[in-house]
């Protein structure tokens, strides 16, 4: 027999739940399809684990800088295990509290795996599941390049099963993860090695982001090297991998090799042909701007789409769609305009709106005005190191309006919230200028540039 509802929702993270919570809040008889770990990659292999280990490594700092603030500590060392444990347990309390929020909700959950088996019929193992509406939130994973020996190597999935610390580790990516975990691992103490392909990473990013972190990783003693690409990995003696290079070059003696070349979306085993939805080339299924798939009825939210891989964006997606379809709200639906995004590198990025290159391009040299400051922030003033912290602003036009609001240093990662309102709604720079600054802090600058 098959079971019918009113909103069906496939995967079990953060649109996905997000949606369906929504929906059920509105009246709609909902249920929520989890394959996977309850939260999906955010809460288990995603935002979550990787924040607790940067906060490990944001400690590990602290302890070097302590002797500069005149405290005399002996560190005897780090527990890769010990925070490992505290960070599993915590993703089980997270765990828990997302099947009883669901139940709270009154979303019927149903564990499995699952298939297309018409555009309105879901099948998960022998049963089949009807409904009106039906909801693709199955997210993406890792992907591992096509060379011999790849399998010797892990991905950020692997990464957060790791049981001890690498000593020796090799990061290949050049996106937000490579850069997150590089940082990480290196000041935590693992000796880091990352490989591009190009000259560098963050391709997308304001020009001063990637160069002042990329100046600040081999500060901190990062190996970077660019332009290169892997032929092959090979296992040697010892659980050791040597990664060969396509021009001949070898790097031996390494523990760990981290894949970070980006994700794939989870669409390969979804019979999506037997509902006709369609998928772009990379396997992302096509939306308009209101998540509607080419089929009537269903709808995608969140990585699957690959618009905007952010957690914040599922999830605000996949509610907005609620809203849309089950509360009264026939043009609710999410702007992809000014996202803001932070990396949680060392130092950490705070992001929203255009790129110099970008505004530039866009609105032609006459056009665009930049601010820019560097300077070390005050934590700084007594300490051996020094990192930067560099702020920008982008801005067009007579009113010079603020297009692009970009931020690497200390607290970046919350400075970047409260600007991006003042982006959003449309603050030119003289409304930065009105706004008395707050002294002391690295925040100020942004309304002080001159
Ligand atoms: P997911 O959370 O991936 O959920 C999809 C779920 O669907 C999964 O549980 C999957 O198992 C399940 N599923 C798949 N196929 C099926 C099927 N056929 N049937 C049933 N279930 C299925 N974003 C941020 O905003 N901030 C961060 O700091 C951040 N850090 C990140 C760090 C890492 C290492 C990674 C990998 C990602 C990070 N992200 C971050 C991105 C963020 O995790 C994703 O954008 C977000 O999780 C996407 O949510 P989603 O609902 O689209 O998919
Ligand atoms: P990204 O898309 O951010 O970056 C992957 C990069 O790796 C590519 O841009 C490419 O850069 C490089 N690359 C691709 N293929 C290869 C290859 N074969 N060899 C070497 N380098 C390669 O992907 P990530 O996996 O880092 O992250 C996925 C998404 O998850 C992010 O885009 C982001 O949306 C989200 N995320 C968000 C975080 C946050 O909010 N803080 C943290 C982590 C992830 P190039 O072309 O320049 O070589």
């Amino acid at each position: 027999m098959t079971e019918r509802f009113d909103y069906l929702v496939i995967g079990g993270g953060s649109g996905g739940i997000a949606s369906a919570r929504r929906a059920a809040g509105h009246g709609a008889r909902t249920a929520l399809i989890a394959g996977g770990a309850i939260g999906g990659t955010c809460v288990n292999v995603g935002c979550v684990p990787k924040k607790v280990m940067w906060n490990a490594a944001s400690v590990a700092e602290t302890l070097r800088d302590a002797p500069a603030y005149g405290f005399d500590i002996t560190c005897n060392g780090f527990s890769w295990p010990k925070i490992k444990r505290a960070r599993d347990a915590y993703i089980k309390r997270l765990n828990d509290i997302y099947y009883r929020n669901l139940d709270v909700s009154g979303v019927r959950l149903i564990e499995g795996w699952a298939g297309f088996v018409d555009s309105h019929t879901v099948a998960v193992g022998d049963n089949q599941y009807y409904a009106d509406h039906i909801l693709i939130a199955t997210g993406g994973r890792p992907q591992v390049p096509d060379i011999p020996g790849a399998e010797l190597g892990i991905t950020s999935d692997g990464f957060f099963q790791l049981e001890k610390q690498p000593a020796h580790a090799v990061v290949v990516g050049a996106g937000y993860i490579a850069v997150e975990f590089v940082g990480l691992l290196n000041s935590l103490g693992t000796e880091v090695m990352m490989l591009l392909r190009r000259e560098g990473f963050l391709k997308r990013f304001d020009p001063v982001l990637r160069e002042t972190l990329m100046e600040e990783m081999q500060n901190a003693g990062v190996n970077i090297l660019t332009c290169i690409h892997l032929d092959r990995l090979e296992a040697e003696e010892n659980n050791k991998i040597t990664l060969h290079s396509t021009t001949g070059e070898s790097i031996t003696g390494i523990d760990t090799v981290i894949w970070a070349i980006g994700r794939a979306p989870n669409t390969q085993n979804l019979g999506l042909e037997l509902a006709g939805v369609q998928t772009d080339k990379q396997g992302h299924i096509k939306v308009d701007d209101f998540q509607n798939t080419n089929v009537s009825g269903i709808y995608a939210v969140g990585d699957v789409t690959g618009r905007v891989q952010l957690t914040p964006v599922a999830i605000a997606a996949g509610r907005r769609l609620a809203d849309r379809l089950f509360g009264g709200q026939a043009n609710a639906r999410i702007d992809y305009d000014n996202i803001p995004t932070v990396i949680f590198s060392h130092p950490p990025i705070g992001t929203i709106g255009m790129s110099e290159d970008q505004a530039r391009k866009i609105y032609g040299e006459g056009w665009v005005k930049c601010y820019q400051s560097r300077f070390t922030s005050m934590f700084y003033a007594v300490t051996e190191r020094k990192p930067p912290t560099v702020m920008k602003l982008v801005t067009v036009g007579d009113q010079q309006k603020i297009i692009g609001c970009h931020v690497i240093g200390e607290h970046a990662d919350e400075i970047i919230q409260g600007f991006a309102v003042a982006v959003k709604m449309g603050a030119t720079k003289a409304d930065f200028d009105n706004t008395m600054a707050i002294h002391p802090t690295s925040a100020e600058e942004f309304v002080t540039l001159r």
